[in-house]
């Protein structure tokens, strides 16, 4: 085991730990002294240019509150999000805060399957939607949403988000739901971590106030926010990346946050010169298309103080380039995983008083909260410069996976540690570098591909008696899938483009197989478990189709 000065070594931030008050509610943190800063601009929709006040949300979050209080939501039930990032996204998301409920929100280019399978696995009694996705979710057992207009005549009770908004009527005192505990569920994004199905990851108050705390409070912040900063929100708000990271993050430093729909290189640059962003956190896909863009001296894009890339590998080149475009603007990485709440380290460039940092760094570990690196064989730790798998200890960790204890088991150890399926070392300035992935998880421009997802879908044909999926480098996507399979006995006609189309029809474009390889046997350990190593390797040999 590496020691140092007789103790196991644990990194910890380079800033000094901080003052968290654990103890408030999400909603109750994030409005902190709110009536100091209630006239000033939260949120700006993009499409419209709406302007919603610190006032305007907070009031409006409180009254979805009542509504879903109206609707039958208790206290420890589920409501889930089906919407691109707009404002009623993030009244949602409060509301269900404000109630004392858990919001678990999925991508709307999901296909019906996955938004029941995501639906039922949460137990959710209310889906808060728009108009455009009612044929997918018409066949849930839901009370049905609408922020724009309702749908005709449905079997299902549904209503406008309008209505959701006046069951108490404007003169009552809207007060708060009383009894909201610190461990308390509040978000529950889905992710398969290290293996296996995406699984409900339980974000307390507790958990996600210790994240937004690590990053943006006290004297000399992490991420330094502040309240004259406009907030670039085109990463989606379903990942909590963005929910934490952006939004949330965002409202603790009172600053303002415009919410783009979804990404288009031009649109997205000309609301940054439009609105003066100032902070623009984004994934390496978009800063590929930021680096690449013929059109970026037709914008004024200097007001950027700040570029935030994570989510997935940014590789040094890119940075480079970037850095290169945008000399005055502070850039470099954060690394989050949807379990660890999701933030374990940041850079220090963002810090109010930044340190210079290395490129391809993934930046310290957060403050009040422990990383070490260790043999994942042996499960010792390693010293510095030594890479093994990355595992962190903090109260802004998971709770747990929801209804899954033995995942939850597998994933934070007895210590308290979480394993993050990811290979990384630290090096003599503390800073963290991420080398490979030991876990099964294919990141597709930051969007989660679980393999045993796709594995069991192609079992399901009947063509196909093998099948293991595993990511494939990729320029533009970072990684794609691609599958391995064997064909079922006397199925030797089984084309690739039959396999892929079968797919496809099932899943949401991200996770569509790029290209299938048919082989005899799927290597596997004694155990039966799928050798991915072996696979991977394969694919940096020549494979026959
Ligand atoms: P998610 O739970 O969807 O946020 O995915 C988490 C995973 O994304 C991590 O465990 C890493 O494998 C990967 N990831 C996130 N940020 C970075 C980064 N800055 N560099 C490399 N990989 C990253």
């Amino acid at each position: 085991m590496a020691v140092e000065g007789g103790k196991e070594l644990i990194f910890r931030s380079k800033l000094p730990d901080i003052y968290i008050p654990k103890h408030l509610p999400l909603h109750s943190y994030c409005f902190e002294n709110l009536r100091e800063y209630g006239s000033r601009p939260c949120l700006i929709n993009a499409p419209t240019g709406a302007v919603y006040t610190y006032e305007d949300v907070d009031g409006t979050a409180r009254k979805v509150a009542w509504g879903l209080n109206k609707l039958g939501v208790e206290q420890g039930e589920v409501i889930m999000i089906l919407l691109p990032n707009c404002p009623e996204f993030v009244f949602s998301f409060l509301g269900a805060s404000y109630r004392g409920a858990m919001a678990t929100a999925a991508n709307p280019f999901f296909t019906p399957a996955e938004i029941a399978k995501q639906a039922k696995a949460s137990n959710a009694k209310v889906l808060i939607t728009q108009a455009s996705y009612y044929e997918k979710v018409k066949e849930l057992d839901v009370k049905l949403v609408f922020v724009d207009s309702c749908p005709p005549e449905t079997e299902h009770l549904h209503l406008h988000f309008s209505q959701l908004c006046e069951f108490e009527d404007s003169s009552s005192d809207i007060g708060e739901f009383e009894d909201i505990k610190p461990d308390d569920v509040v978000a529950l994004p889905y992710s398969s971590g290290t293996t296996g199905l995406p699984k409900g990851v339980m974000l307390t108050h507790k958990g996600l106030v210790t994240s937004i705390a690590q990053q943006v409070d006290g004297e000399n912040p992490n991420l330094y926010y502040h309240c004259h900063d406009t907030i670039l929100c085109v990463l989606p708000l379903f990942h909590i990346y963005s929910l934490n990271s952006v939004l949330l993050c965002g409202l603790r430093a009172k600053a303002t946050i415009l919410l783009m729909p979804k990404f288009e290189i031009n649109s997205l640059l000309a609301l940054i010169h439009k609105h003066k962003v100032t902070i623009a956190p984004v994934v390496p896909p978009i800063v590929l298309a930021i680096a690449k863009s013929p059109d970026l001296n037709n914008y004024d894009l200097s007001s950027i103080r700040v570029l935030k890339s994570g989510g997935a590998p940014l590789g040094k080149e890119l940075e480079d380039t970037l850095k290169a475009k945008f000399p005055n603007s502070k850039l470099g990485q954060g690394y989050g995983m949807t379990e660890a709440g999701p933030v374990l380290t940041m850079s220090l460039a963002f810090a109010k008083e930044p340190i210079d940092v290395k490129p391809g760094a993934c930046g310290t570990v957060v403050r009040n909260a422990e990383m070490k690196i260790v043999d994942p064989e042996t499960g010792n730790s390693l010293p510095r410069n030594q890479s093994g798998e990355i595992c962190i200890r903090g109260d802004q960790i998971m709770k747990g996976y929801l209804n899954d204890g033995e995942a939850t088991e597998r994933t934070i150890d007895k210590d308290g540690w979480l394993h993050t399926g990811d290979i990384g070392y630290i090096d003599d300035d503390d800073e963290l570098f991420i080398v490979d992935r030991l876990k099964e998880l294919i990141k597709y421009k930051g969007f989660q591909v679980a393999p045993a997802e796709l594995e069991a879908l192609l079992l399901t044909h009947p063509k196909i008696s093998d099948a293991a999926v595993v990511p494939m480098k990729d320029e533009a996507a970072g990684e794609v899938p691609v599958a391995f399979v064997v064909r079922s006995n006397g199925y030797t006609d089984t084309t690739e483009d039959e396999i892929k189309h079968f797919i496809s029809k099932q899943v949401v474009f991200y996770k569509r197989i790029n290209q299938v390889f048919f082989i005899d046997a799927i290597p596997k350990s004694p155990s039966g478990k799928i050798l991915r190593k072996d696979l991977r390797a394969k694919l940096a040999a020549p494979v026959s189709k």
